[in-house]
């Protein structure tokens, strides 16, 4: 054997990365259980489930081609690999790049050679030449690059639909007596049920581990789910989990699925009429858009990004992020029951919910991006901390983006059927029945206005503080509500 190849368990592509045109004559294969990865943290079953049976089955993937595939249970991935260099000293490691900080430096210090990470439509340098020139990293300028680079719902120069963004068209509400379709269940096999056995728990059937279960749920998404993807991309519905989301996050993820597989399914199903533009459009963005960007953004930023903490946001996570009895909230209870569950819920209930709530108690940026790593089926280093760090929590002070998601109830009433049925009420600020978001945002924008009145996306809703007539109770009740979430009591 002339190289050892080393395949962390989030790039599961035979045609992609380290494996592109790796030979089974020549090459073994190396795959690390890191015990202290496994260990380190209180993970959802759902998400370490997942991870570890999707890596285990792609090892048996490997095998059944001819690979000698090493899948080492060790105490981290360098002594892992130090095995390998025990059987075979002089044998050559290489890699693809990694995807996160951590362990590029780690697998360099070892002495990895690195090929190029082909996993996203994007090389780094690429991204990094781009970003070097912007005044401000819009990723709306971004996309229309990405757009034209990648030849993507284009008619030579123009957009096809003759605009870029058809967002006017979506963020509808959620429905009234509508039927979703169903979402598809992925059976379990003896792979399956031996990580479940290990990690003594009963996974849900919501998540594939192989690359053909990743494929049926392209395939089923862009047949049942696509063409009404845009209009209620923004909606959060208490009779429906998912929407018409992909539910394609972990895969491209963990390597299950490549974006340009993705991409390609999605463009398929544009061009034989089946789905509509607004729809495609949306779909395409959050792809070659956020996707990409968020990623070339983490490398471009460094590694420092994680730390920041521009508002000065020192509360300790609040119980009923991991508790979902300790609120009354009906929409934070509700989205942290199904994150129970699943380890997964949309965009939105991430970012004007769960996160939303971090702004504006002013939690801890690093507690809440942990908490999130933990939680989340699909969370990688690389795509949570711009998420969290930029978008969720403005922890970066709005070097990623120009202003706060910060809301009151009024925007989740208007997005969702959570509030008829909560104890509170998102119209009302002040008083036992007001809505907790409605009462925070006031008194986030207060907190912040010497920041905020200076950025002219925000001074308006700043100035807005000044028509307020009961200032005073609001901040008293503020506290109130601070420290009945404090309690669990809210
Ligand atoms: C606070 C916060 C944390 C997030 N953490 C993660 C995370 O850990 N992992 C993750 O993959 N996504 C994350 N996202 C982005 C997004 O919420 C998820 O990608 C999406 O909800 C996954 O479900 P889906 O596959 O059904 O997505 P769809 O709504 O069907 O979208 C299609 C795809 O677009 C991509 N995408 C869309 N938005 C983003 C984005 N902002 N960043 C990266 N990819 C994006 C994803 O690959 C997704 O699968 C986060 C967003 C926020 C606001
Ligand atoms: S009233 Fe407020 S707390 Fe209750 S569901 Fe609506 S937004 Fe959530």
């Amino acid at each position: 054997m002339k190289r050892a190849i080393y395949i962390p368990f989030d790039q599961l592509h035979r045609e992609y990365g380290a494996l592109k045109g790796a030979d089974p004559k020549n090459d073994l294969v190396v795959m690390v259980e890191s015990q202290s990865m496994i260990k380190g943290a209180d993970w959802h079953r759902e998400r370490l489930f997942f991870l570890i049976s999707s890596a285990r089955h792609f090892a048996q993937s490997l095998r059944d081609e001819g690979f000698d595939v090493h899948y080492i249970k060790a105490t981290n991935t360098v002594a892992g690999l130090q095995e390998i260099k025990k059987k075979f000293p002089k044998i050559e490691f290489i890699a693809a790049e990694q995807s996160s900080y951590r362990l590029s430096r780690s697998l360099t210090d070892f002495g990895v050679s690195f090929i190029e990470n082909d996993f996203f439509l994007t090389p780094r340098a690429l991204f990094a030449s781009w970003a070097g020139l912007q005044k401000s990293y819009l990723m709306e300028n971004f996309y229309r690059k990405q757009r034209v680079r990648l030849n993507v719902l284009m008619e030579g120069a123009t957009p096809i639909g003759g605009q870029w963004n058809f967002d006017k068209d979506n963020r509808l509400p959620p429905p009234k007596n509508y039927t979703w379709p169903d979402y598809l269940v992925h059976t379990r096999d003896e792979i399956d049920r031996d990580v479940a056995t290990e990690l003594k728990m009963e996974p849900s059937q919501t998540w594939a581990t192989t690359r053909d279960g990743a494929l049926a749920q392209l395939k089923y998404f862009i047949k049942e789910h696509f063409e009404k993807f845009g209009p209620y991309e923004d909606a959060m519905a208490l009779d429906s989990w998912a929407l018409h989301h992909s539910l394609l996050s972990p895969y491209l993820n963990n390597g299950l699925l490549h974006a340009s597989e993705v991409i390609d399914a999605a463009c398929k199903s544009f061009y034989k009429g089946k789905v509509p533009i607004e729809s495609a459009e949306a779909f395409v963005r959050q792809i070659i858009g956020w996707r990409e960007y968020i990623n070339g953004m983490y490398w471009f930023l460094g590694e420092d990004y994680r730390n920041h903490n521009q508002l000065n946001a020192n509360r300790s996570l609040l119980p009923l992020f991991t508790d979902p009895a300790k609120t009354e909230m009906n929409c934070v209870r509700s989205i942290v029951t199904d994150l129970k569950e699943r380890a997964w819920v949309h965009h939105i209930p991430r970012l004007m919910v769960l996160s939303n709530l971090a702004l504006v108690t002013g939690t801890n940026p690093q507690e809440f991006l942990d908490w999130m790593r933990r939680e989340f089926i699909d969370a990688t280093d690389w795509v949570m901390v711009p998420n969290v760090i930029g978008m969720a929590v403005h922890a970066d002070g709005g070097l990623l983006m120009s202003k706060p998601y910060a809301a009151g109830g009024a925007y989740i009433s208007r997005m969702s059927n959570y509030c008829k049925g909560c104890q509170y009420n998102p119209k009302l600020r002040v008083g036992e029945d007001a809505c907790p978001f409605t009462t925070l945002y006031w008194d986030f924008l207060d907190r912040h206005q010497e920041t905020f009145v200076k950025n002219h996306r925000m001074s308006q809703q700043v100035y807005g503080l000044k028509r307020l007539s009961d200032l005073d109770e609001l901040k008293h009740r503020a506290q109130e509500v601070l420290s009945g979430l404090e309690k669990g009591e809210i």
